[in-house]
């Protein structure tokens, strides 16, 4: 009787639980759905204005009268600067909205394609934000880097990538690319982005992919940084069953190094 008892008090007080928790679970997951929901659409509806403004803006520098006019020419510039960042901004915020959204790896378009051209394209695009600085970029490649993956997120992962190691490094340095998959019965794709900036303090370095870290706020927002680039190359390489390292040192430069099952 006394084992009956014990084993009935056990099993209804490990039902309580359950119930308990869940009802405390279903308020939760509901606001943290909510919350996500309010920063997609948020950052859906704010793009229409902004892209009302910019083409006003467009419109505005048509006007001979007012580009001739210095003071108001520096007006336009400013405001041009601004609603780049904003969309930027704006763009960073509904991928990880859709990110959060659901399963990563449902998310992802996956095909069997060559990469190097997609890295060859992304270097180009970047060519000329690197000349300003006078930064020399570097590429190794094999010959074709056949792999299977979702070619415009791991396109979306470069660009970031190549983007913050010219940022962060001063005018005269150097930023190299390499890719290569290796032929191991698990082929492994890996990207090494290794720059010659000013690297990353150690005590920064676990969080610099959190939302919103900047190591330098000033700096970061001087280059048109929010600090959700680094949050939105993690989801992608995690997306694809890989991982994301930085190796990096103070005054010398830091290196990225993805790994993605391929
Ligand atoms: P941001 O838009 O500010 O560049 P990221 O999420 O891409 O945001 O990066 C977060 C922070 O990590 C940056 O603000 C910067 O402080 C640091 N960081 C990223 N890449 C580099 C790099 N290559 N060299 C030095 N610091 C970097």
């Amino acid at each position: 009787v006394l084992i009956g008892l014990a084993v009935l008090f056990i099993g209804v007080a490990v039902l309580l639980s359950y119930f308990m928790s869940k009802r405390a679970l279903v308020p939760i997951q509901e606001a943290y759905h909510r919350q996500r929901q309010f920063v997609a659409d948020a950052s859906h509806e704010l793009r229409t204005p902004l892209s009302v403004i910019l083409s006003s803006v467009e419109a505005l520098e048509m006007e001979e009268e007012l580009t001739k006019n210095e003071f108001t020419q520096k007006l336009l510039d400013r405001l041009r600067e601004e609603i780049k960042r904003m969309t930027k901004l704006m763009n960073d915020l509904l991928t990880l909205a859709r990110a959060d959204s659901a399963h990563a790896s449902l998310q992802l378009v996956k095909e069997t394609f060559d990469f190097r051209p997609h890295a060859e394209r992304t270097l180009r695009l970047l060519e000329e934000l690197a000349s300003k600085k006078n930064i020399r970029m570097h590429f190794h490649s094999p010959e074709s880097v056949m792999i299977t993956a979702d070619a415009d997120k791991l396109t979306q992962l470069l660009y970031i990538l190549l983007d913050n190691a010219i940022k962060y490094t001063p005018d005269g340095g150097e930023v190299t690319l390499s890719i290569a998959v290796n032929p191991a019965k698990q082929p492994m794709l890996t990207i090494s982005v290794k720059d010659t900036g000013i690297g990353i303090p150690p005590e920064s370095l676990d969080r610099i992919f959190d939302r919103f870290y900047r190591v330098d706020k000033a700096r970061s927002r001087q280059q048109g940084g929010h600090g959700l680039g680094l949050s939105i190359a993690k989801w992608i390489v995690e997306a694809h069953g890989g991982t994301i390292h930085v190796q990096s040192e103070v005054g010398k430069g830091s290196e990225f190094i993805v790994k993605i099952p391929c």
